[in-house]
């Protein structure tokens, strides 16, 4: 069993963006210039851009946050989207989902521009990724194919299980893993909360990716000697041992399961900091204006 360590794939892409930042800067080009708008305090969303922005000091890229009380009425918040949209000097930026109930996600999404959507929420940007048009990727699949890239795991005509099918994991990556590309070609069946008998796709699985957010949800005998296990889950468990309180458990029973695998992803240290580095790609991409030229 190997271990797919997403932090020090993470890392590595981060220096290689941090010198491409300089030889830009050198060359007269501004700093990339990444935005993000928060809106409340909840706790897990907090973590995440507080990540993102401490990424972009790493890298070299200007940030900016911006804050927004739980309570901010949609118009603001579309009036705050469209200021970035008109702002000359951000590139790229991000509505750190989830957003309280009153103001429509949906929304707010159409409502940044498609250039500047480096999350790649945007349905023009998902449409584009679609029909193999240059788009910005979902940073969470696009990060997950860099990491089967990483470690040269073979793809092509493995049969693949996708569990969970959100607009922002499952269903992108149950794309991506079908396209004819290197990471891609796999036979991918993709599961939801009303696949009946999911032991049986995940049991025929090669590459099993759990993006469902039920804790430790896939067990052993769910999957078959040799599988490669991607593990996206991020739920916060009570753990009043740990300094703050909580722990991050992801979806895969990973002791258990782990020895039964040939690549398998850990949480914390897997998924998740390759969303970062997938963040800072597209926004790289969003200040070279390679996408949409
Ligand atoms: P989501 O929008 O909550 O969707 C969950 C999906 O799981 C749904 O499609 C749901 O099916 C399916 N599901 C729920 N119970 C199921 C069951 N018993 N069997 C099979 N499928 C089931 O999820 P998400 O936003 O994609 O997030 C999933 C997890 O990934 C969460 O823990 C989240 O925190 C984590 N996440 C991590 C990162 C990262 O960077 N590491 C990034 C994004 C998300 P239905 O469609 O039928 O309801």
């Amino acid at each position: 069993m190997q271990l797919i360590d997403g932090k020090k794939i993470s890392l590595e892409i981060q220096e290689q963006i941090a010198a491409e930042v300089k030889t830009l800067v050198a060359t007269g080009h501004k700093q990339p210039h990444l935005a993000a708008i928060l809106v409340g305090n909840d706790g897990g969303s907090e973590t995440y851009v507080a990540a993102k922005i401490k990424a972009c000091e790493n890298v070299g890229f200007k940030s900016t946050l911006l804050r927004f009380a739980a309570d901010t009425s949609e118009e603001k918040l579309l009036e705050a989207v469209v200021g970035l949209n008109n702002d000359s000097d951000v590139d790229g930026f991000i509505v750190q989902l989830p957003l309280p109930k009153h103001i429509n996600e949906h929304k707010v999404t159409e409502t940044i521009l498609p250039q500047k959507d480096v999350d790649g929420f945007h349905p023009v940007n998902l449409g584009r990724m679609v029909l193999n048009l240059p788009s910005y990727i979902s940073a969470t699949p696009y990060g997950i194919t860099k990491l089967l890239e990483a470690y040269n795991i073979e793809t092509g005509g493995k049969n693949c299980v996708v569990i969970g099918r959100s607009h922002i994991v499952g269903s992108p990556m149950s794309i991506l893993l079908a396209k004819n590309t290197k990471y891609g070609n796999c036979t991918v069946t993709l599961c939801h909360s009303k696949t009946k008998d999911l032991k049986s796709h995940t049991l025929n699985a090669d590459i099993i990716v759990c993006a469902l957010g039920i804790p430790e949800f896939l067990k052993a005998d769910m999957v078959k000697e040799g599988a490669v296990v991607i593990d996206v889950g991020t739920t916060r468990v009570a753990a009043p041992e740990t300094k703050s309180g909580f722990k991050l458990k992801g979806d895969v029973k990973f002791d258990e399961v782990a020895p039964k695998c040939s690549y398998i992803t850990p949480v914390p240290g897997g998924v998740g900091p390759m969303t970062i580095a997938s963040l800072l790609m597209n926004t790289l991409l969003a200040a070279k204006k390679e996408i949409y030229a």
